[in-house]
């Protein structure tokens, strides 16, 4: 049968590419280094039973849970279905298409720019400074007519790379009370002392987003957090949908709160910055390696000559990397998650192989 009927589609969505998540790329194999997520599983379990009422909200004891653990309020945490529903909230609570602007500093992660596309708000693209990857304040500071939001991820996806705090507190008296700065804080936790958490007190303009997903091992069950001042927190309360966050998912992630699993998040963590330390001493052996980012995050990018063919190679050997030399500034670059120490091991052995053939 003939389609009569797709052509009520958006003209901006006709014309959208969709996040490439590490899922719909695919690949086969068993050891998956491509989309940041921890290679052990915590356990836990669940005694609920009864599924005919809705949920809270806002769970309480959740919200209780990782206030406590941020060191803030429960007025300050908006929970969601991971920070990818943060990043499209704020865009839906305070942008108005094809009117505002949102600023985001490639090479970082797409979902700033392809939620902006989906909502048609414009996107004015700063890029970071070539291999420092810091922002350039100068050209934020002359683009910021019209713009809402600044989407700034630090530590960065997928370069590893800090953003300067000197930097960061530049751009928040700079558009304190004109712009929001949001900070994507997904992978804060391999390098914790460098959130931003205790500056939302001095910038009313300061928005945080964590997530489950990466330190604290839980990508499957889509949780995480908004942190703001609490004017803000009701604004995202009046465009969040109405149950968000299923009783199985806020059981699951209010036990990943508690003093112990805490602990063996912090534990995972020093093992992963343990095994990226490890891997990187060992990648600089290897000729085929131009240059290794420093990473403060559960990953590294490399540049390697033949990059393609070892991205390949490693593929059919079922070792899944994530190849980002289609991004600006990084050319020849893949970017690998840090996977347990048997899996570093295999990943070297297998580059090894390869730049003696
Ligand atoms: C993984 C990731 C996210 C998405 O996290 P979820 O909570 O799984 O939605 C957001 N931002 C960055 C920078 C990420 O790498």
């Amino acid at each position: 049968m003939k389609d009569k009927i797709t052509h009520l589609i958006r003209s901006n969505i006709k014309n959208l590419k969709p996040y490439q998540s590490a899922r719909r790329i695919g690949g086969n194999g068993d050891i998956w280094l491509n989309a940041n997520e921890s290679p052990i599983s915590p356990l836990f379990k669940t005694n609920i039973t009864s599924f005919n009422r809705y949920p809270e909200f806002q769970p309480n004891s959740l919200r209780i849970a990782y206030a406590e653990y941020a060191g803030l309020l429960k007025e300050q945490i908006l929970i969601t279905r991971g920070a990818d529903e943060g990043i499209d909230l704020l865009m839906k609570a305070f942008c108005d298409p094809k009117e505002d602007a949102i600023i985001y500093c490639p090479p970082t992660y797409d979902m700033y720019s392809i939620c902006a596309k989906i909502f048609n708000i414009r996107i004015k693209k700063i890029p970071t400074f070539k291999n420092t990857w810091q922002i350039d304040l100068e050209q934020i500071r002359l683009n910021l007519n019209k713009v809402k939001i600044i989407y700034i991820c630090n530590p960065n996806n997928p370069t590893g790379n800090l953003i300067s705090r000197k930097d960061l507190i530049t751009l928040l008296k700079l558009t304190l009370g004109s712009v929001l700065v949001v900070i994507d804080e997904a992978y804060i936790e391999f390098s914790i002392k460098d959130s931003m958490v205790n500056y939302l007190k001095d910038y009313p303009n300061l928005i945080i987003l964590r997530t489950l997903s990466k330190a604290f091992a839980l990508a499957a069950i889509r949780c995480g957090f908004i942190l703001a001042n609490k004017e803000i927190i009701n604004i995202l309360n009046k465009v969040i949908s109405p149950y968000p966050i299923s009783t199985i998912i806020s059981d699951i992630a209010t036990q990943s709160l508690s003093y112990n699993s805490i602990q063996n998040m912090k534990e995972r963590v020093l093992t992963i910055n343990l095994n990226r330390n490890w891997l990187v001493k060992e990648l600089k052996k290897i000729n085929l390696v131009e240059r290794i980012f420093n990473s403060h995050a559960n990953y590294i990018l490399v540049k390697f000559s033949m990059f393609e063919k070892i991205f390949n190679k490693l593929w059919q050997k079922g070792i899944i990397l994530r190849n980002q030399n289609h991004k600006i500034n990084l050319k020849k670059c893949l970017r690998i998650s840090i996977g347990s120490y048997l899996e570093c091991v295999n990943l070297i052995k297998e580059i090894q192989n390869f730049s003696n053939i």
